[in-house]
């Protein structure tokens, strides 16, 4: 651990609270089950919205979807059947409208308060209903019948709920906290030259006005998370988590790795490809290489679009160690890519005499004990892999390289959990670590990048090998689907093999493997004799392979999929891909999805299909794809269009789960972030500490890494 040169106030506030009035052991526990532990804990836990109940809206004002507070009379209730229970109350105002209330959960006690004529006082957001307008589960209080009722003085926060914590506990302990904030003097840890450049407000200031908006605050703002008290924090947030990768970095890059210089094994592989290297693929080996040759672990990311040729880049490091006489481990998100991988390594490196084991969740009993051995005293010498090779049981006898494909599938402890098996176990200060190689298909624009992935060095392949040819894009309406059937069949009858995608945003597994079962029937009909395979999700992985394999040998010709084949399938003979209710996808995925066509020299089309009317959002997409294949362009205008969070995915971790910020609204923070971050590293970074450890804290793995 690095020493701590906190003030002595500093400490208290991350000291574990001795006691808060009103919490037994049982609710402290609950709290901390949340990470709620010390007083700056509850600081931090910041609204998730705001109610607005300084003033009441006529009934006939009400607008669906939009929240607001009434008051009325309680003119009609009905209990429903005896068997099917819920609660209706009709509550009427002087604006001569009603609104229906409806509770599908309730207390005898509730109907009792429900006299007609009682006055009511309620918050919520209404809906179209049956009868107009209604609020399912409002908050309401019961008034007494006559005399003036104070409204709400300031906007009221509404907290992330916490199972087994009344939200009234909650907003007094939080309370309880926030009446202990110290001065900015021991609070402060943005340089005030920043701040007032900015005009935000101190830290003190900003929490303050956030939990406790004041009468006049710009409600609007605060409910759009634009305020400048969110600003701010979303600032200090976004800086946290920028400075703990930094710190990650330097000191994983404080471990030592072995050098791995010797190239013939890779030259040997590089000969007998069947293909030439492309440019940047040399390029972007040539960077790996550099990295390999020094004593610090390699820490790189290779970005490079769907059909750049990662794998064979990755083949060539794992020559490196295998030259050494170590190993390298090759991890794939599914077992689909996984397997693919399997396949191409064995045929690219067994011709040279390595030896390329296979692991992964169905490889069980005496095969599963069998490869351990062999990974663990090295005789195999490249193993390639699912979530598999992380699992306890699994250790090398001396992994040099970790490669972790599709990173973006993965999160940052999963990547370290497959170095520290590299190590031997948890990584102490001197220890000796494997060089780490991730690659993705997901490029994603500079800015965010420097922020996703500010712990690694990237590299891109960003030129597709030659002889490709764009594949023709074409947006199409629904009604036009009884064409497609024919262009299937032409294809086909060239010899070309096509892809059908089912996709149905929002429904479950089940339903989108029910939907594509149906397709899948209805295709296999209206095609006959054309063989026709179908993979969803719900399949067990053996037969998914069996599909899969069978549609690679060219065994089936038409294959009905869900987005199972997203990532990374390779089928360089299938030019034809139609994707399904395409309006629904995201442009990432529509990309990720088309660059399964035009792998071979055949040209290639991609049909999106599309059910009107379209939003302007999914014209845009559907625009963009037809008029660009450069993932980096589509990465660019997808941030535009959605905003990063959605982008990176949740699963991108280190950014996903922020208090505060949120990557869309708060994207053009970034830059300073970054250039403040760096500052901050070099010229005061014991402040740097602090701020990591109240943002991100203990929880963090980066203590440790
Ligand atoms: P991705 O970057 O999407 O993971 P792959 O590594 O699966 O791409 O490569 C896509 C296809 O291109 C594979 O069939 C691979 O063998 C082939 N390939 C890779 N590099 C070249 C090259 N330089 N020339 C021709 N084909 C290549
Ligand atoms: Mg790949």
């Amino acid at each position: 651990m690095p020493s701590r040169q906190d003030g002595p106030s500093v400490d208290l506030h991350t000291q574990p609270l001795p006691r808060m009035p009103g919490v037994g052991p049982r609710v402290a526990e609950k709290l901390a089950a949340r990470g709620l532990t010390t007083l700056q804990d509850f600081w931090l836990q910041l609204p998730r919205q705001y109610e607005d109940r300084t003033q009441i809206t006529p009934i006939r004002l009400l607008q669906p979807g939009v929240a607001a507070q009434v008051e009325g009379r309680v003119e009609a209730v009905d209990r429903g059947f005896r068997y099917r229970p819920m609660l209706r109350v009709a509550v009427g105002d002087d604006s001569r409208s009603v609104l229906v209330l409806r509770f599908f959960h309730f207390r005898a006690a509730q109907v009792a308060q429900f006299r007609i004529g009682a006055r009511v006082r309620l918050y919520g957001t209404p809906k179209p209903g049956q009868h107009g307008l209604e609020i399912v589960h409002p908050s309401y209080r019961v008034l007494d019948d006559e005399g003036e009722v104070a409204l709400g003085e300031q906007l009221d926060p509404v907290y992330p709920a916490i199972e087994g914590i009344g939200p009234a506990t909650l907003r007094r302990l939080i309370g309880y906290a926030l009446d202990r904030l110290p001065d900015d003097a021991s609070l402060e840890l943005l340089p005030r030259e920043l701040r007032e450049r900015l005009q935000l407000p101190t830290l003190r200031e900003a929490l303050l006005t956030v939990h406790r908006p004041a009468v006049d605050a710009d409600v609007a703002a605060l409910i759009a998370g634009r305020h400048p008290a969110q600003r701010r924090l979303a600032l200090e947030e976004l800086l946290a988590h920028h400075l703990s990768l930094r710190r990650q970095r330097i000191s994983q890059q404080a471990h030592k790795s072995r050098p791995l210089k010797q190239m013939p094994l890779a030259e040997k592989l590089r000969k007998a490809l069947p293909f030439k290297l492309t440019g940047a693929q040399r390029r972007v080996f040539d960077e790996i290489r550099a990295d390999l040759a020094k004593p610090s672990p390699m820490l790189r990311l290779v970005q490079g679009d769907v059909g750049s040729g990662k794998t064979v880049v990755a083949a060539l490091a794992a020559m490196l160690a295998v030259q050494h006489g170590r190993q390298a481990a090759l991890m794939a998100p599914t077992e689909l890519l996984a397997e693919q991988h399997l396949n191409n390594l064995r045929r690219w490196l067994e011709p040279l005499g390595v030896r390329v084991a296979w692991l992964a969740g169905k490889v069980t009993g005496r095969a599963r004990k069998a490869v351990l051995e062999q990974v663990a005293n090295g005789e195999a010498q490249v193993v390639v892999g699912t979530h598999a090779l992380m699992q306890e049981g699994v250790a090398f006898r001396d992994l040099a390289l970790a490669i972790v494909d599709e990173q973006h599938r993965f999160g940052v402890h999963q990547r370290l959990a497959l170095r520290d098996k590299g190590a031997g176990g948890a990584v102490g200060d001197d220890a000796i670590v494997p060089h780490q190689l991730v690659m993705t298909a997901t490029p994603i624009p500079r800015t965010l990048a420097m922020t996703a992935y500010a712990d690694l060095d990237v590299s891109a392949i960003d030129e597709l090998p030659p002889g490709r040819t764009p594949v023709q894009t074409v947006a199409l309406g629904e009604e036009r689907r009884p064409e497609l059937v024919q262009r299937i069949r032409t294809a086909c009858a060239e010899g070309r093999q096509a892809y059908w995608v089912c996709t149905l945003i929002d429904d479950s597994d089940e339903v989108i493997a029910q939907a594509a079962q149906t397709t899948f029937e209805e295709l296999s009909q209206q095609l006959a004799p054309l063989r026709v395979g179908l993979v969803h999700g719900r399949m067990k992985a053996k037969e998914k392979q069996e599909t899969m394999r069978a549609f690679k040998e060219g065994e089936l010709d038409l294959l009905v999929a869900t987005t199972v084949i997203e990532v990374g399938v390779d089928v360089p003979n299938a030019s034809l891909m139609i994707i399904e209710n395409a309006e629904r996808l995201g442009l990432a995925q529509l990309h990720q999805l088309r660059g399964r066509v035009g792998r071979g020299s055949a040209a290639s089309s991609c049909v999106l299909l599309y059910r009107s009317p379209l939003s302007g959002l999914a014209r845009q997409r559907l625009d963009t794809m037809r008029k660009t294949h450069d993932g980096f362009v589509i990465a660019e205008k997808d941030l535009e269009l959605r905003g990063p969070g959605e982008l990176l995915g949740t699963r991108q971790t280190g950014l996903a789960g922020f208090r505060v910020a949120d990557l869309a609204r708060d994207a053009d923070l970034l830059p300073l972030v970054q250039e403040l971050g760096e500052r901050l590293l070099k010229t005061s970074p014991e402040l740097a500490e602090r701020i990591v450890s109240r943002w991100v804290g203990g929880a963090a793995r980066y203590a440790s890494a």
